[in-house]
């Protein structure tokens, strides 16, 4: 799939020439191609047959333009907070196809979960069983529950997103889960239907998803035993796409395997949680190259983006790879840091990069779909970025650039007798 790619020394966005988008929209721009999108949903879709389910993990990109285009390929959605349930509901998705994971579902955000009918709540602990339980009850309601556990597998991906290991706040231990489960099944309110898992993100080997649905095979056995009657596994998302050139994983065979394993439960329903997998290849970020700073030890191309705008580098060290957005024939090519305006030495978007770029080209950082928009702040007083979808040769703005104004709205300066 090439949704983005040179023609002759013009990079392009499916048919849109990504200069011309610039020009249109300003910088920083992220860019999304609807076909990258479609393409990435229907490499899990098409090795997925119902009665097997796909929820489209909405924090990788929340726009509302994706989260519809998505609900209209019959993507169901995984939440995080009740803002995201908000999203989906606005994007023209249906509560019944949510999943609400997290660690921390406050009081408001279940009882508004319930109040929509949401498909199933994902719990993290305990407590929050009881919690769900008790607004179930007010309302005189029963709340769809599945356990994530926390299989304790090593995802060997970057220690800030793994999130299956025993030490991680995630789910509950193994161990505990059937005391849980059986809690939870004394309950009037509550309706113990699934387990779930995930195990982090960025993962590009089938080995750990294996060993974690082996696991969550063994408890579903365990609580079927106890006429815990479990009717679903959600093994989550956590699919690696390739940022250099890592090798890439191999969804299809893994979703064969996985529904193979299944069948022999018998009565399993299984789903998956992908976002990154969906949107990260299928997004780059515009940005226009301020200044050429040469230096003593170092050349800085200084952009107008920041680690505000796409954090992954600053937050990860994630790599991210840059190409100019025109070629020119006959520059030189330097060795650069690419580097924002934000005042914080970790404000850059890639170290010891061969480029040709001078003050007023722009640059596509690529692979920017996921955790990009998402993550973006208004650190240092910066307007968030706007968001363009091409489709074929059609541009859409899908998100406006913020005006400055809107930074300080709701602020307010103390009274005169203060
Ligand atoms: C973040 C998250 C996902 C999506 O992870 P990706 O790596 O983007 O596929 C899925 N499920 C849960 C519970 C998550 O927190």
């Amino acid at each position: 799939m090439m949704s983005f790619t040179y023609k002759g020394n013009q990079f392009f966005a499916e048919e849109c020439a990504v200069a011309d988008l610039a020009k249109a929209h300003g910088t920083p721009l992220f860019v999304y191609s609807k076909a990258a999108i479609e393409a990435n949903w229907q490499q899990f879709a098409q090795h997925w047959p119902a009665p097997h389910k796909l929820c489209y993990a909405v924090k990788a990109n929340s726009n509302l333009a994706v989260l519809n285009l998505l609900a209209r390929l019959g993507a169901g959605f995984d939440i995080v907070s009740g803002g995201e349930l908000a999203r989906v509901l606005a994007a023209g998705g249906k509560a019944q196809d949510v999943v609400f994971s997290g660690v921390g579902k406050s009081h408001d955000e279940i009882a508004y979960a319930l109040d929509q009918n949401i498909g199933c709540f994902n719990v993290e602990s305990a407590a929050e069983l009881e919690r769900i339980q008790n607004i179930a009850s007010e309302k005189g309601v029963v709340a769809p529950i599945s356990i994530r556990v926390n299989p304790d597998v090593d995802a060997q991906t970057h220690p800030y997103i793994a999130t299956g290991l025993k030490a991680n706040k995630f789910g509950i231990a193994m161990t505990e889960a059937l005391d849980v489960f059986r809690r939870g099944a004394t309950l009037a309110n509550l309706d113990m239907r699934g387990v779930d898992c995930h195990i982090g993100s960025q993962i590009l080997s089938p080995k750990p998803f294996l060993d974690a649905a082996e696991r969550m095979f063994d408890l579903i056995t365990k609580l079927r035993g106890e006429g815990i009657q479990i009717t679903h596994l959600d093994m989550g998302g956590g699919f690696g796409i390739p940022y250099q050139q890592e090798e890439k994983l191999e969804v299809s065979g893994y979703l064969q395997t996985l529904q193979e394993k299944a069948e022999k439960l018998g009565n399993l329903k299984l789903m998956l949680e992908p976002g990154r997998a969906i949107v990260g290849n299928a997004g780059i970020m515009v940005t226009k190259v301020e200044y050429y700073k040469p230096g003593s030890e170092k050349n800085f191309l200084l952009v107008d983006a920041g680690m505000n705008d796409l954090l992954r580098p600053s937050l990860y060290n994630a790599y991210h790879a840059i190409v100019p957005v025109e070629r020119h024939d006959g520059v030189d090519e330097q060795l650069v840091d690419v580097v924002g305006p934000v005042c914080e030495t970790g404000d850059f978007f890639g170290h010891a990069r061969h480029l040709a770029a001078q003050e007023g080209d722009m640059l596509a950082v690529m692979n920017a779909g996921a955790y990009g928009f998402t993550m973006a702040s208004n650190y240092n007083t910066r307007p968030r970025a706007a968001e363009v979808m091409v489709h074929g040769n059609t541009a859409t703005l899908v998100r406006e650039r913020e005006p400055l104004a809107s930074l300080w709205q709701g602020e307010h300066l103390l009274g005169d007798d203060a």
